[in-house]
Protein backbone atom coordinates (compact mmCIF):
# COMPACT_ATOMS: atom_id res chain seq x y z
CA UNK A 1 0.00 0.00 0.00
CA UNK A 2 1.80 3.27 -1.37
CA UNK A 3 1.45 6.69 0.45
CA UNK A 4 -1.23 7.70 -2.54
CA UNK A 5 -3.74 5.28 -2.20
CA UNK A 6 -3.70 6.16 1.39
CA UNK A 7 -4.09 9.89 0.74
CA UNK A 8 -6.62 8.89 -1.79
CA UNK A 9 -8.72 7.13 0.50
CA UNK A 10 -8.60 10.09 2.88
CA UNK A 11 -9.53 12.14 0.25
CA UNK A 12 -12.40 10.26 -0.56
CA UNK A 13 -13.83 9.75 2.70
CA UNK A 14 -13.21 13.25 3.62
CA UNK A 15 -14.91 15.04 0.44
CA UNK A 16 -16.84 18.35 1.51
CA UNK A 17 -17.15 20.84 -1.22
CA UNK A 18 -16.79 24.10 -0.16
CA UNK A 19 -16.76 27.76 -2.61
CA UNK A 20 -13.70 28.69 -0.62
CA UNK A 21 -11.40 26.02 -1.82
CA UNK A 22 -10.43 27.25 -4.87
CA UNK A 23 -7.68 24.01 -5.10
CA UNK A 24 -7.74 21.53 -2.28
CA UNK A 25 -5.79 18.14 -1.79
CA UNK A 26 -3.42 16.80 -4.99
CA UNK A 27 -1.01 19.67 -5.66
CA UNK A 28 1.77 20.91 -3.75
CA UNK A 29 -0.41 23.51 -1.65
CA UNK A 30 -3.96 24.30 -0.91
CA UNK A 31 -5.37 27.88 -2.29
CA UNK A 32 -8.10 29.14 -0.02
CA UNK A 33 -10.16 32.13 0.15
CA UNK A 34 -10.78 33.83 3.27
CA UNK A 35 -14.28 35.52 3.71
CA UNK A 36 -13.28 39.66 3.20
CA UNK A 37 -13.01 41.45 6.21
CA UNK A 38 -13.03 38.60 8.72
CA UNK A 39 -9.76 37.38 10.71
CA UNK A 40 -8.42 33.98 10.26
CA UNK A 41 -8.11 32.12 12.73
CA UNK A 42 -5.57 29.00 12.60
CA UNK A 43 -4.77 26.50 15.56
CA UNK A 44 -2.74 23.24 15.59
CA UNK A 45 -2.88 20.32 18.21
CA UNK A 46 -1.20 16.89 18.08
CA UNK A 47 -2.10 13.52 19.63
CA UNK A 48 0.49 11.13 19.97
CA UNK A 49 0.10 7.74 20.93
CA UNK A 50 0.48 6.85 24.88
CA UNK A 51 0.59 10.21 25.64
CA UNK A 52 -2.81 11.94 24.63
CA UNK A 53 -5.01 8.47 23.97
CA UNK A 54 -4.21 5.10 24.96
CA UNK A 55 -3.23 2.59 22.76
CA UNK A 56 -6.44 0.98 23.12
CA UNK A 57 -8.41 3.84 21.53
CA UNK A 58 -10.17 2.72 18.14
CA UNK A 59 -9.23 4.53 14.75
CA UNK A 60 -12.60 5.78 14.13
CA UNK A 61 -12.62 7.44 17.52
CA UNK A 62 -9.31 8.52 16.57
CA UNK A 63 -10.27 10.51 13.67
CA UNK A 64 -13.24 11.86 15.26
CA UNK A 65 -10.87 13.22 18.95
CA UNK A 66 -8.08 14.56 16.40
CA UNK A 67 -10.36 16.79 14.49
CA UNK A 68 -12.32 17.36 17.63
CA UNK A 69 -9.32 18.82 19.85
CA UNK A 70 -8.48 21.32 17.19
CA UNK A 71 -12.13 22.39 16.19
CA UNK A 72 -12.77 22.78 20.18
CA UNK A 73 -9.38 25.64 20.09
CA UNK A 74 -11.12 27.73 17.39
CA UNK A 75 -14.42 27.29 19.56
CA UNK A 76 -12.60 28.94 22.19
CA UNK A 77 -11.82 31.54 20.17
CA UNK A 78 -15.58 31.96 19.13
CA UNK A 79 -14.66 31.21 15.44
CA UNK A 80 -16.26 29.10 12.58
CA UNK A 81 -14.61 26.72 11.55
CA UNK A 82 -13.79 26.28 7.71
CA UNK A 83 -10.60 24.38 6.95
CA UNK A 84 -7.87 21.77 8.31
CA UNK A 85 -4.93 19.98 7.43
CA UNK A 86 -4.16 16.33 8.76
CA UNK A 87 -0.55 14.96 8.95
CA UNK A 88 -0.29 11.51 9.65
CA UNK A 89 2.32 9.12 10.93
CA UNK A 90 1.72 5.48 10.45
CA UNK A 91 3.47 2.58 11.85
CA UNK A 92 2.39 1.00 9.01
CA UNK A 93 0.58 1.38 5.79
CA UNK A 94 -2.64 0.01 7.32
CA UNK A 95 -5.44 0.70 4.83
CA UNK A 96 -8.19 -0.80 7.12
CA UNK A 97 -6.85 1.95 10.44
CA UNK A 98 -7.13 4.95 7.92
CA UNK A 99 -10.04 4.02 6.09
CA UNK A 100 -12.09 4.19 9.78
CA UNK A 101 -9.57 6.63 11.43
CA UNK A 102 -11.01 8.98 8.01
CA UNK A 103 -14.28 7.75 8.62
CA UNK A 104 -14.20 9.50 12.10
CA UNK A 105 -12.52 12.28 10.83
CA UNK A 106 -15.22 12.83 8.05
CA UNK A 107 -18.07 12.15 11.03
CA UNK A 108 -17.15 15.34 12.56
CA UNK A 109 -16.25 17.72 9.65
CA UNK A 110 -19.65 17.00 7.94
CA UNK A 111 -20.86 18.23 10.90
CA UNK A 112 -19.34 21.68 10.87
CA UNK A 113 -18.70 21.93 7.22
CA UNK A 114 -14.99 21.63 7.64
CA UNK A 115 -13.12 20.65 4.08
CA UNK A 116 -9.81 18.50 4.54
CA UNK A 117 -7.41 20.90 1.72
CA UNK A 118 -4.18 18.90 2.60
CA UNK A 119 -1.91 17.18 4.83
CA UNK A 120 0.92 15.03 4.98
CA UNK A 121 1.40 11.23 5.19
CA UNK A 122 4.69 9.92 6.80
CA UNK A 123 5.87 6.66 8.86
CA UNK A 124 6.40 6.44 12.21
CA UNK A 125 5.08 5.97 15.65
CA UNK A 126 0.96 7.13 15.29
CA UNK A 127 0.77 10.46 16.21
CA UNK A 128 -1.69 12.81 14.38
CA UNK A 129 -1.78 16.66 13.75
CA UNK A 130 -4.03 18.36 12.65
CA UNK A 131 -4.33 22.22 11.44
CA UNK A 132 -7.56 23.96 11.59
CA UNK A 133 -8.55 27.10 10.21
CA UNK A 134 -11.48 29.49 11.12
CA UNK A 135 -13.23 32.61 10.66
CA UNK A 136 -14.16 35.63 13.53
CA UNK A 137 -15.57 38.87 12.41
CA UNK A 138 -12.95 41.71 12.49
CA UNK A 139 -11.62 41.89 16.31
CA UNK A 140 -14.30 39.96 17.46
CA UNK A 141 -12.43 36.73 18.25
CA UNK A 142 -12.52 35.88 22.12
CA UNK A 143 -9.17 35.70 24.05
CA UNK A 144 -7.92 34.28 27.85
CA UNK A 145 -6.96 38.08 28.41
CA UNK A 146 -10.28 40.18 28.59
CA UNK A 147 -11.29 38.86 32.26
CA UNK A 148 -12.63 41.69 34.91
CA UNK A 149 -12.79 41.71 38.48
CA UNK A 150 -16.16 41.05 39.07
CA UNK A 151 -17.01 39.11 36.18
CA UNK A 152 -18.65 35.37 36.71
CA UNK A 153 -17.08 32.17 35.73
CA UNK A 154 -18.97 29.86 33.74
CA UNK A 155 -18.46 26.37 32.33
CA UNK A 156 -20.29 24.69 29.49
CA UNK A 157 -21.94 21.04 29.79
CA UNK A 158 -20.55 18.66 32.08
CA UNK A 159 -16.83 18.08 33.85
CA UNK A 160 -14.97 15.09 35.15
CA UNK A 161 -16.27 12.58 32.52
CA UNK A 162 -13.40 12.08 30.25
CA UNK A 163 -11.15 12.04 33.27
CA UNK A 164 -13.65 9.52 34.56
CA UNK A 165 -13.66 7.33 31.67
CA UNK A 166 -9.93 7.30 31.48
CA UNK A 167 -10.14 6.29 35.33
CA UNK A 168 -12.69 3.43 34.14
CA UNK A 169 -10.50 2.52 31.27
CA UNK A 170 -7.38 1.80 33.51
CA UNK A 171 -9.20 0.20 35.84
CA UNK A 172 -7.97 2.80 38.22
CA UNK A 173 -10.35 1.98 41.28
CA UNK A 174 -11.30 -1.46 42.19
CA UNK A 175 -14.92 -0.17 42.65
CA UNK A 176 -15.28 0.76 39.17
CA UNK A 177 -16.29 -2.67 38.33
CA UNK A 178 -19.39 -2.69 40.38
CA UNK A 179 -20.28 0.60 38.61
CA UNK A 180 -23.14 0.14 35.53
CA UNK A 181 -21.45 -0.39 32.28
CA UNK A 182 -24.03 2.43 30.74
CA UNK A 183 -22.25 4.89 32.92
CA UNK A 184 -18.65 3.31 32.44
CA UNK A 185 -19.67 3.34 28.57
CA UNK A 186 -21.23 7.11 28.92
CA UNK A 187 -17.85 8.17 30.48
CA UNK A 188 -15.32 6.46 28.01
CA UNK A 189 -17.06 8.24 24.99
CA UNK A 190 -17.19 11.69 26.24
CA UNK A 191 -13.35 10.41 26.98
CA UNK A 192 -13.02 9.14 23.09
CA UNK A 193 -15.86 11.29 21.45
CA UNK A 194 -15.30 14.74 22.79
CA UNK A 195 -18.16 17.32 21.37
CA UNK A 196 -16.28 20.77 21.04
CA UNK A 197 -18.74 23.61 21.35
CA UNK A 198 -18.62 25.35 18.62
CA UNK A 199 -21.93 27.11 18.09
CA UNK A 200 -21.45 27.82 21.94
CA UNK A 201 -18.70 29.64 21.48
CA UNK A 202 -19.83 31.71 18.77
CA UNK A 203 -22.51 32.85 20.86
CA UNK A 204 -20.44 33.80 23.42
CA UNK A 205 -18.52 36.36 20.97
CA UNK A 206 -21.48 38.79 22.02
CA UNK A 207 -20.85 38.31 26.24
CA UNK A 208 -17.95 36.78 27.27
CA UNK A 209 -14.73 38.54 27.88
CA UNK A 210 -12.35 35.70 28.42
CA UNK A 211 -12.85 31.69 26.97
CA UNK A 212 -10.76 28.74 26.92
CA UNK A 213 -11.51 25.47 26.30
CA UNK A 214 -11.17 22.57 28.88
CA UNK A 215 -8.26 20.16 27.82
CA UNK A 216 -5.47 19.91 30.45
CA UNK A 217 -8.31 20.38 33.85
CA UNK A 218 -10.48 23.48 35.09
CA UNK A 219 -8.26 24.59 37.43
CA UNK A 220 -4.89 24.78 35.46
CA UNK A 221 -7.14 26.05 32.19
CA UNK A 222 -8.92 28.98 34.66
CA UNK A 223 -5.01 29.23 35.82
CA UNK A 224 -4.24 30.65 31.98
CA UNK A 225 -7.49 32.66 31.73
CA UNK A 226 -6.23 34.34 35.42
CA UNK A 227 -2.46 34.80 34.09
CA UNK A 228 -3.37 36.06 30.94
CA UNK A 229 -6.48 38.24 32.39
CA UNK A 230 -4.16 39.71 35.77
CA UNK A 231 -6.77 38.65 37.91
CA UNK A 232 -7.56 35.89 40.50
CA UNK A 233 -10.72 33.25 40.09
CA UNK A 234 -12.52 31.63 43.37
CA UNK A 235 -14.41 28.63 42.31
CA UNK A 236 -17.37 27.25 43.99
CA UNK A 237 -16.49 23.29 44.24
CA UNK A 238 -20.07 22.62 44.81
CA UNK A 239 -20.74 23.91 41.68
CA UNK A 240 -19.52 22.22 39.31
CA UNK A 241 -21.69 20.87 36.59
CA UNK A 242 -21.80 16.83 37.05
CA UNK A 243 -23.12 14.53 34.93
CA UNK A 244 -25.27 11.42 36.02
CA UNK A 245 -22.54 8.82 34.69
CA UNK A 246 -19.96 10.51 36.82
CA UNK A 247 -21.92 10.59 40.17
CA UNK A 248 -22.88 6.93 39.74
CA UNK A 249 -19.35 5.92 39.47
CA UNK A 250 -17.21 8.18 42.06
CA UNK A 251 -17.53 9.18 44.99
CA UNK A 252 -17.80 12.98 46.39
CA UNK A 253 -13.63 13.43 46.80
CA UNK A 254 -12.64 11.32 44.07
CA UNK A 255 -15.27 13.18 41.66
CA UNK A 256 -13.62 16.40 42.66
CA UNK A 257 -10.38 15.61 41.72
CA UNK A 258 -11.36 14.65 38.71
CA UNK A 259 -13.76 17.44 37.67
CA UNK A 260 -10.88 20.07 38.61
CA UNK A 261 -7.76 18.50 38.02
CA UNK A 262 -8.74 16.37 35.13
CA UNK A 263 -8.82 17.15 31.45
CA UNK A 264 -9.94 16.42 28.34
CA UNK A 265 -13.89 16.89 28.69
CA UNK A 266 -13.28 20.46 25.54
CA UNK A 267 -16.02 22.37 27.43
CA UNK A 268 -15.66 25.97 27.14
CA UNK A 269 -14.83 27.85 30.45
CA UNK A 270 -15.63 31.32 30.34
CA UNK A 271 -16.06 34.94 31.71
CA UNK A 272 -18.60 37.61 31.29
CA UNK A 273 -20.34 40.53 32.96
CA UNK A 274 -23.00 39.45 35.85
CA UNK A 275 -25.66 41.29 33.96
CA UNK A 276 -25.19 38.78 30.78
CA UNK A 277 -25.83 35.45 32.75
CA UNK A 278 -29.39 35.34 32.41
CA UNK A 279 -28.86 35.68 28.21
CA UNK A 280 -25.82 33.23 28.46
CA UNK A 281 -27.98 30.28 30.36
CA UNK A 282 -30.83 30.96 27.91
CA UNK A 283 -28.89 30.81 24.69
CA UNK A 284 -26.54 27.91 25.34
CA UNK A 285 -29.32 26.09 27.22
CA UNK A 286 -31.30 26.48 23.67
CA UNK A 287 -27.81 25.12 21.90
CA UNK A 288 -28.06 22.01 24.02
CA UNK A 289 -24.89 22.30 26.30
CA UNK A 290 -26.09 24.83 28.93
CA UNK A 291 -23.64 26.82 31.03
CA UNK A 292 -23.06 26.89 34.85
CA UNK A 293 -21.59 29.68 37.03
CA UNK A 294 -18.95 27.70 39.25
CA UNK A 295 -17.50 31.11 40.78
CA UNK A 296 -16.29 34.58 40.39
CA UNK A 297 -13.38 36.87 39.02
CA UNK A 298 -11.54 39.34 41.83
CA UNK A 299 -8.54 40.94 42.87
CA UNK A 300 -5.17 39.11 42.67
CA UNK A 301 -3.49 35.81 41.14
CA UNK A 302 -4.46 32.37 40.44
CA UNK A 303 -7.11 30.05 41.07
CA UNK A 304 -8.46 28.73 44.47
CA UNK A 305 -11.04 26.55 45.29
CA UNK A 306 -13.64 26.78 47.63
CA UNK A 307 -15.92 25.08 49.79
CA UNK A 308 -19.45 25.74 50.76
CA UNK A 309 -17.77 27.48 53.51
CA UNK A 310 -15.35 29.75 51.78
CA UNK A 311 -12.54 27.41 52.90
CA UNK A 312 -10.12 26.58 50.20
CA UNK A 313 -9.68 23.09 48.82
CA UNK A 314 -6.24 22.06 47.88
CA UNK A 315 -6.07 18.78 45.16
CA UNK A 316 -2.81 16.98 44.83
CA UNK A 317 -3.32 16.94 41.50
CA UNK A 318 -4.25 20.48 39.78
CA UNK A 319 -4.12 19.35 36.14
CA UNK A 320 -2.13 17.53 33.73
CA UNK A 321 1.54 18.88 32.57
CA UNK A 322 3.13 17.48 29.82
CA UNK A 323 6.97 18.13 31.61
CA UNK A 324 6.04 18.27 35.07
P1 LIG B 1 4.37 17.05 -1.27
O1 LIG B 1 5.37 15.97 -1.43
O2 LIG B 1 4.34 18.05 -2.37
O3 LIG B 1 4.42 17.69 0.08
P2 LIG B 1 2.54 14.98 -0.75
O4 LIG B 1 2.92 13.88 -1.65
O5 LIG B 1 2.98 14.93 0.66
O6 LIG B 1 2.96 16.35 -1.39
O7 LIG B 1 0.96 15.12 -0.77
C1 LIG B 1 0.24 15.14 -1.96
C2 LIG B 1 -1.08 15.82 -1.73
O8 LIG B 1 -1.83 15.09 -0.78
C3 LIG B 1 -0.92 17.22 -1.16
O9 LIG B 1 -1.96 18.02 -1.69
C4 LIG B 1 -1.10 17.01 0.32
O10 LIG B 1 -1.61 18.18 0.93
C5 LIG B 1 -2.12 15.87 0.34
N1 LIG B 1 -1.99 15.00 1.54
C6 LIG B 1 -0.95 14.24 1.91
N2 LIG B 1 -1.20 13.54 3.03
C7 LIG B 1 -2.47 13.89 3.40
C8 LIG B 1 -3.31 13.54 4.50
N3 LIG B 1 -2.93 12.69 5.46
N4 LIG B 1 -4.54 14.11 4.53
C9 LIG B 1 -4.93 14.98 3.59
N5 LIG B 1 -4.20 15.35 2.55
C10 LIG B 1 -2.96 14.81 2.43
MG1 LIG C 1 5.18 18.78 -3.72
Amino acid sequence: MAEFDLIDLIRARCAIERADVRLGIGDDAAILAPPAGHDLVVSTDTLVEGVHFPASTGARDLGWKALAVNLSDLAAMGATPAWALLALTLPVADRAFVADFADGFAELAAQHRVALVGGDTTSGPLSVTVVVHGFVPPERALRRDGARIGDQVFVTGAIGDAAGGLACLERRHPHLFEVPAEAREALIARLERPTPRVAAGSALRDSATACIDVSDGLLADLGHIAARSGVGIELDAWKLPTSSALLSAFEENERLVLQAGGGDDYELAFTAPLERATTIERDLARLGCGATRIGTVVGGSGVRLLDAKGGEIRLSRRGWNHFA
